[in-house]
């Protein structure tokens, strides 16, 4: 088999990351982070002056914008995308550029490119509804609100960022509103997905229900 995609969607926090990367490493594929794609591109935006609402210069940008991704690593025209795109400064601004249809426009068509004919865990919030809607297998994350903020809290802290529990729980709040509420291409589940709640289950478990499905299904 040549082509097999994985959509993994979810919510800030629902432990996509994580799972989706044990996926891809158990079966052997590839996996796309379509999530720092949001992070680099908004980081970019953000730094040459462009704001979220400046439709007809990010086209003009995102035109010319290329992406890579080779063993494990992201490249936006040909730079290597660092750490900086994990700051909490880095989601919020990707959330918002993320609810323009330009941005969305141009990193779907991206992310189809990369995705092409290989055999790729692609993790996001679209992916099954509007990236890869043909996608083999669709799973959808969810955990509550407090353990999601949870886990992203500690992510933070371990990475030196001295951000109070509450301030993020506000923010993945916030986060949720902003992408389950915008108009193009909202989070929720594709119609056919496998739905997770990750909550108190850890991700090696979550991983290993979604490569079993996986496997199944690529034996029919
Ligand atoms: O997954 P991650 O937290 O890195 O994503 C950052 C932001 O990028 C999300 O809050 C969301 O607004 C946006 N995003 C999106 N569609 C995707 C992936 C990410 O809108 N497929």
């Amino acid at each position: 088999m040549e082509k097999f995609h994985i959509a993994i969607d979810g919510p800030a926090g629902s432990g996509k990351t994580t799972v989706a990367k044990l996926v891809a490493e158990r079966l052997g594929f590839g996996y796309l982070d379509t999530g720092a794609m949001y992070r680099a591109v908004a980081l970019f935006l953000h730094e040459k002056g462009i704001k979220e609402n400046e439709d007809g210069k990010i086209d003009e940008v995102l035109k010319k914008v290329s992406f890579d991704y080779k063993d494990g690593r992201l490249y936006l025209n040909g730079k290597i995308v660092g750490d900086e795109i994990r700051s909490a400064e880095a989601a919020v601004l990707a959330s918002k550029y993320a609810a323009n249809p330009v941005v969305r426009k141009h990193l779907s068509r991206l992310q189809r490119e990369i995705a092409d004919d290989r055999k790729m865990v692609v993790e996001g919030r679209d992916i099954g509804t509007v990236v890869l809607p043909e996608a083999d297998l669709k799973v959808f994350l969810t955990a509550s609100v407090e353990e999601r903020a949870r886990r992203r809290w500690k992510e933070l802290k371990e990475k030196g960022d001295n951000v109070s529990y509450d301030e993020v729980l506000k923010q993945v709040k916030e986060r949720d509103e902003r992408d389950s509420k915008r108009k193009v291409a909202p989070l929720k589940p594709a119609e056919n997905a496998v739905v997770i709640d990750t909550t108190g289950i850890s991700p090696d478990e979550v991983a290993n229900k979604i490569v079993k499905i996986a496997v199944e299904r690529m034996r029919e």
